[in-house]
């Protein structure tokens, strides 16, 4: 009987087709040979091991010739189990519930889907938990080269008079005078920048970053310093580090669940990667607003400056802001001002 399938090269991503042969005419009973597409002669072959992947569309047979084989999704493998080492059992037995009908299937689904929802769970905490173990100078050393990056791509000289720049660095000061002491040299870059629009941002060491388009367009320096006070928020609880962190867990998590191979499962899990990502930056946003307010008020300036800014932002990009693309990260304004006022 042949068997026919795929064999690739463990490391390679050639594949060629071929056969298992058992109980051939003329072949000695108990012998199992593999004939490759690509080569005349037959050589003989034992199975080291047996994976079955979950949900996925073959069974790998790692053969002692160093080759995996690939068996297509519904083979009979019943002639192969001779041959199969005692630990395959278990595997192959998964492949059978797999095979057996709508019951395996949503026993299988829910097999899945309680992975995700296991790592959805576990991506925070262990983002936060790597967060610890990055050293501090190796932090600012790499928010200091972000920050020369974006000067290279995005960011102009402040054109803003050192008068300007003098006062709204005294107000940050005050702000920075609550924050713990551990970021007391918290920096305030100015830059200007018509491609980025009227923003500000922290990175992941203490740094943040003011255009002057903000300024110009906030109008009012309560606001702006409302908005610096929310970085500063993003600075003291490193949200941009614990980002890049839960980002680097996603991508580790996706890669050990589901392996190299299986491109379709690993995009389903990415984008669901990045949605959990999404969620964690809005309640980062929630936080920061929250921070800046309690801060304003602490040092008696409006603590609903940053619900004007929004409101104004609300106004100048309607109707695209309010659930749009390109602010999908941030909740929606509406929200933010909500909770700033119930503050
Ligand atoms: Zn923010």
């Amino acid at each position: 009987m042949q068997i026919r399938g795929v064999l690739s090269k463990s490391g390679t991503t050639n594949r060629i087709d071929a056969a298992l042969l058992v109980a051939e005419p003329g072949q000695a009973a108990g012998t199992l040979y593999l004939a490759r597409a690509d080569a005349s002669g037959v050589t003989q072959a034992g199975i080291l091991n047996v994976t079955s992947s979950i949900g996925g569309s073959d069974t790998r047979l790692q053969l002692s010739t160093g080759d995996v084989f690939h068996l297509p999704a519904g083979t009979d493998i019943e002639m192969l189990k001779p041959f199969m080492p005692r630990s395959a059992w278990a595997s192959s037995r998964l492949a059978a519930l797999e095979r057996v009908n709508w019951r395996g299937a949503i026993i299988l689904s829910f097999l899945f889907f309680g992975m995700i929802f296991a790592f959805r769970l576990a991506v925070a905490p262990l983002g936060d938990l790597a967060t610890k173990f990055v050293p501090q100078h190796l932090v600012q050393t790499a928010s200091g080269s972000i920050l020369q990056q974006l000067d290279t791509a995005f960011l102009d000289p402040t054109t803003l008079d050192e008068e300007q720049q003098e006062r709204i660095r005294a107000d940050f000061q005050k702000i920075v005078a609550l924050a713990p002491p551990e970021f007391a040299d918290t920096r305030l870059h100015f830059r200007s920048s018509s491609m980025i629009g009227p923003n500000a941002f922290a990175l992941p060491g203490n740094d943040v970053v003011l255009l002057d388009e903000l300024v110009t367009f906030a109008d009012d320096e309560d606001v702006v310093l409302g908005v610096l006070a929310h970085e500063l928020g993003h600075v003291t609880s490193r949200h941009a580090l614990r980002h890049i962190m839960r980002g680097t867990v996603v991508v580790v998590g996706v890669s050990l669940l589901v392996g190299a191979e299986d491109s379709i499962l690993e995009e389903m899990i990415g984008f669901g990667g990045s949605v959990v990502l999404a969620g964690h930056s809005q309640n980062f946003e929630l936080e920061a607003d929250q921070q800046s307010a309690g801060w304003m008020r602490a040092i008696g300036r409006d603590p609903l400056a940053l619900a004007r800014f929004f409101q104004k932002i609300e106004k100048e990009c309607e109707p695209y802001c309010e659930d749009g693309g390109f602010l999908s990260t941030h909740p929606a304004f509406k929200e933010r001002i909500k909770v700033l006022a119930a503050e």
